[in-house]
């Protein structure tokens, strides 16, 4: 089948996204191409925007255009709590679930099997958090797999010189599950049944 050559661009471009096969793509491409002109650049916009202004906070590493984040900003958030997350989607769902104490987002992600190795992730921001003293409890919100596990033993192992309490979700997370598509009931009752590890 020949396409003209931006069409077969487009596809191209929307092949490479998450869950997009080139089925998907092609059907993606033929409805932006007969969307109204606006709409369409509306989209390639909101991509360019957030793409230049949306940043990893310097402080928690949660995605924002101001920083600190909104989060960090809010001073009735209980500072003694810290939430180590792996995404930022994971933080938007563990809000989702009513949780009000700080986070850290690891922002990297740790794959046993993969490339990249434990000492490729840099914890030195979260040592530096918890090394202030203010930190009670560590909540290790991982998704509740082999890489969560061995990531959580890894900075279980990092943060033990510190007299720090070291959570981990559990109750109800199904194992193999992802906490960014789990639904925010169980996570509220991960986060109050968390176990000590
Ligand atoms: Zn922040």
């Amino acid at each position: 089948m020949r396409l003209t050559r931006s069409l077969e661009n487009l596809i191209e471009q929307l092949q490479k996204l998450p869950t997009i096969g080139p089925k998907t793509a092609q059907r993606l491409a033929l409805h932006l191409l007969k969307t109204p002109e606006p709409q369409a650049r509306a989209l390639a916009e909101a991509i360019i925007q957030a793409r230049t202004t949306v940043r990893p906070c310097s402080q928690c590493g949660y995605l924002t255009e101001s920083d600190p984040c909104v989060i960090c900003r809010d001073l009735t958030r209980d500072t003694t709590l810290l939430c180590v997350a792996e995404e930022a989607s994971d933080v938007m769902a563990i809000e989702r679930s009513g949780y009000r104490g700080q986070y850290y987002v690891i922002n990297k992600e740790f794959k046993l099997m993969g490339d990249r190795s434990l000492e490729d992730l840099d914890f030195s921001a979260l040592l530096s958090k918890i090394s202030g003293g203010g930190v009670r409890e560590l909540i290790l919100a991982l998704n509740p797999d082999i890489d969560g596990e061995v990531l959580a033993r890894y900075i279980a192992g990092l943060t033990a010189p510190f007299p720090v309490r070291i959570t981990r979700l559990a109750h109800g997370l199904p194992v193999g599950g992802d906490i960014e598509y789990t639904d925010e009931i169980t996570l509220r009752k991960a986060i109050e049944g968390r176990k000590e590890i």
